[in-house]
């Protein structure tokens, strides 16, 4: 069994397995469709990391329903920059139509708090956000995320179309950083001691 994964110059282990994700993301497509049937939904997916997420999600989407992609950068090597360049890709007439933005992993929050107010500043009739992962401790506000596949701890998560430096997109599972542990404090206790 591989237990490290070297990506460039870092390790990572396993973390979710993509049994998991798949029976996790079938749930989420049947919830979705239930919940938007007779609506005709856009599924907004972001580009790049939701693309895995959001070619297996609309797999199990079973109602009619439009597929759309935007684009920005915000994240740099391990870091986000909490910077959000311009949104590029929003071309369909979004008034009135009930949006579901399909997400990769939502960190700090900064990035889809930016993409809620672009996209609700076209006045749709309803906008919701499908996240595979999130990091509820790295919040730095407070969003709403109606469809969540998997909380996770605020470590760096790399696999199934999230990237480290640009590699690590195509694998079939999530891996997340493997830092080695901080050797266990040391108590030196001398004879005299009770
Ligand atoms: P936020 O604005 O919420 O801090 O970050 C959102 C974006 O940063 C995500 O859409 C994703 O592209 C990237 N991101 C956040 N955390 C991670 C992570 O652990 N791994 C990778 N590969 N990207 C991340
Ligand atoms: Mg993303």
């Amino acid at each position: 069994m591989v237990v490290s994964v070297l990506i460039k110059d870092k390790k990572f282990k396993r973390y979710i397995s993509a049994e998991r994700l798949q029976k996790r993301i079938e749930e989420l497509g049947r919830q979705i469709s239930e919940d938007y049937a007779g609506k005709n939904p856009l599924f907004i997916v972001v580009l790049n990391g939701a693309f895995m997420f959001a070619a297996d999600l609309m797999r199990e989407i079973d109602i009619p329903s439009e597929v759309s992609f935007i684009k920005f950068t915000s994240y740099q090597n391990m870091h986000s920059t909490g910077v959000v360049d311009q949104i590029i890709g929003v071309e369909e007439d979004l008034r009135n139509r009930h949006i579901v933005i399909v997400e990769d992993i939502i960190d700090t929050g900064i990035t889809i708090t930016e993409v809620l107010a672009e996209i609700k500043s076209y006045q749709p009739a309803s906008v919701e956000v499908a996240a595979l992962l999130i990091k509820p401790q790295a919040l730095l506000r407070p969003v709403a995320v109606k469809y969540v596949g998997f909380e996770i701890e605020p470590k760096f998560v790399v696999g199934y179309g999230l990237d480290y430096d640009g590699y690590g997109r195509n694998l079939c599972e999530i891996l997340i950083l493997d830092e080695p542990q901080k050797p266990a404090e040391t108590k030196i206790w001398t004879a005299d001691q009770p």
